[in-house]
């Protein structure tokens, strides 16, 4: 591609709604544009990331024995009101209306859609198991659509769902997808991590993501380097403490503190650490009425596990100020166990816990020296915290270690939740009708390339992985208008290029060097080369390796085969 062929506008400021590396570098480098809110144009050398992690993942989709289909954006309201998603589905789902009336939903996924498919074509268990894939754009009403293409509106999924007449050839596919995406993400040259997760709202029995690790992820992963164990921080089991509790030591005190509510206020108020304090949360219940979920002060509720409590009601929601006021008799911040008359679940961790400080549900009181079994009743148990780093291994290894994560793909052992909902059925080699048993499996196309940038950038810009670059090399030819040899060896030289099968940018515009070199940087393809009137005097052009800086003159007549020995990501 000659750049003096493309209007391309670059950016020097980073653009002030821009929270994020990668959606600042995304703009400024030209690669996208925002239409509104969570939505965005590709432009031309942003397509061209964008298309070869399309590909990558398409190749390894296809070697999987997965079947490309593409299912329609624009989805009826029924298939989804067959599932209970229509209105489960909340505010994410974008409803349209047609001119009959009639309600439709852009699709955020596709399981109502392919198993409406499945149960139409899919006769016989002869037939399984089957597994259709397809990459296309997803729509979802984040509440919050930020960090540009990380959480969009508007986005480029690939979504796979594999159907089978048991739960033996399901785990077969699945392993086969797990196998693929971490081919997949190997390929793209992304440092990455495989996690159980939470199978969240779309259900199911087991579930992974593959996360790769940016300081900016959005996600908690917790993995232990002395056994296999690594899950989101969201499903990650915390073990509850080996020691005992110990005695009481003191007796309960009542504190005044007027006005003081969070834990940090509290601790620095009484001088006690976070970790000999308890937090009472109250949330709604399942019952209409309020239940109590303690911790320890320096620990947080995982809302996951919180959900997971039959007295809780769903989803997990704080009580509100009045509610909490009739039940305990004092406005938040000021909970406690001692003659509560809510029922109370006290995390493990808490549960443990001696002469601890707490709110007297008493408007600007606290009580120190508090002892379940003494002052406050034993507390029913359970794992509600987020685990930290420190923590135990539930494998049993050693201590976790916690890093942030950006969620780039996920899958999932569906089971029958939207087969059986939506009657999808083959004959058994008996000829009775079973119900299908699903997979599904997704990769966020377009977030992959904003986790790319995240990952690789430094002040000058973008540092590609070579796989995902959108060319193998730039060209920059010095003040090309000055010298008619120039331009005339840099256009011999881009197609020599092109003969050898790289794909290659040429800078041929009639700008100063000092931009050239500036925009090459910010757009980051991993080798550049730099052609002008005294190398060409010499016969060498000079290369740069954007990553590591390294540079070398190289002779004209060999620079093709010394890229093509330094480039490994090349068509074949
Ligand atoms: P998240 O937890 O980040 O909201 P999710 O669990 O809702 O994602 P899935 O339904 O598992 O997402 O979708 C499959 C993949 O699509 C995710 O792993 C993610 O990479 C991508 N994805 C989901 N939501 C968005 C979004 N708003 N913008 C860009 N990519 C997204
Ligand atoms: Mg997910």
């Amino acid at each position: 591609m000659r750049l003096s062929q493309l209007p391309w506008t670059t950016l020097k400021e980073t653009p002030a709604d821009a929270e994020v590396i990668s959606h600042q570098l995304l703009l400024r480098a030209g690669l996208i544009r925002r239409l509104t809110g969570g939505i965005f144009t590709w432009m031309p050398l942003g397509l061209r990331v964008l298309r070869r992690v399309e590909q990558i993942v398409r190749e390894e989709m296809d070697r999987a024995g997965a079947l490309e289909v593409l299912m329609p954006a624009v989805q009826p309201a029924e298939l989804w009101q067959e599932t209970g998603r229509w209105d489960r589905y909340g505010d994410l789902l974008l409803r349209i209306r047609d001119r009959h009336e009639r309600d439709y939903c852009f699709g955020p996924t596709h399981e109502e859609i392919i198993t409406d498919l499945a149960r139409r074509e899919l006769r016989s268990y002869r037939q399984l198991p089957v597994n259709y894939y397809q990459i296309q754009t997803k729509f979802r009403d984040e509440i919050r659509p930020r960090f540009g293409l990380m959480r969009a509106r508007e986005f480029v999924m690939k979504d796979a769902y594999s159907f089978h007449i048991d739960q033996g050839s399901l785990e077969q596919t699945y392993a086969a997808m797990a196998n693929a995406y971490t081919q997949i993400f190997t390929r793209l040259g992304l440092k990455f991590r495989t996690v159980e997760a939470d199978s969240g709202e779309i259900g199911g029995a087991r579930s992974q993501e593959f996360h790769v690790l940016a300081e900016s992820g959005e996600d908690a992963i917790a993995w232990c380097d002395g056994d296999d164990f690594a899950a989101n921080v969201e499903a990650a089991p915390a073990l509850p403490p080996r020691a005992p509790r110990p005695a009481p030591a003191e007796p309960m005190r009542r504190v005044t503190t007027p006005g003081i509510r969070s834990i940090e206020e509290v601790c620095a108020a009484l001088a006690v650490p976070p970790g000999r304090c308890l937090k009472t949360l109250l949330v709604d219940a399942a019952d209409g009425g309020l239940v109590a979920l303690a911790l320890r002060g320096d620990h947080e509720l995982n809302l996951v596990k919180a959900a997971r409590l039959p007295q809780v009601a769903q989803p997990v929601t704080l009580a509100s100020a009045e509610r909490i006021l009739a039940a305990t008799g004092a406005p938040p911040g000021f909970a406690g166990p001692v003659g509560l008359r809510i029922p109370l679940v006290a995390d493990h961790a808490a549960a443990a816990l001696a002469d601890f400080t707490c709110g007297a549900n008493e408007d600007g009181y606290h009580l120190s020296g508090v002892n379940w079994g003494r002052d406050a009743p034993e507390p029913a148990t359970a794992d509600l915290r987020n685990v930290v780093a420190g923590d135990e291994s539930p494998h049993g290894g050693g201590p976790l270690a916690i890093a942030r994560g950006i969620e780039v793909g996920h899958i999932f052992q569906l089971g029958d939740k939207y087969s059986q909902a939506m009657k999808a059925t083959v004959l058994d080699e008996d000829g009775k009708e079973r119900t299908l048993i699903m997979g599904c499996y997704g990769i966020g196309v377009s977030r992959i390339v904003a986790a790319a940038i995240e990952q690789n950038h430094d002040e000058h810009g973008i540092i590609w992985p070579e796989p995902m670059s959108p060319f193998h090399v730039t060209l920059l030819v010095l003040n090309p208008k000055n010298s008619e040899p120039v331009t005339a060896a840099a256009e011999a030289l881009y197609l020599e290029l092109h003969r050898a099968g790289l794909e290659v940018l040429l800078d041929d515009r009639d700008a100063r060097p000092g931009v050239k070199f500036a925009e090459a940087d910010l757009l980051g393809v991993p080798h550049r080369l730099v052609l002008g009137e005294r190398g060409l005097k010499d016969g060498v052009v000079e290369y740069r390796h954007r990553a590591s800086g390294a540079e070398q003159k190289v002779a004209l007549h060999e620079t093709a085969t010394f890229l093509r020995e330094r480039i490994h990501s090349r068509p074949s």
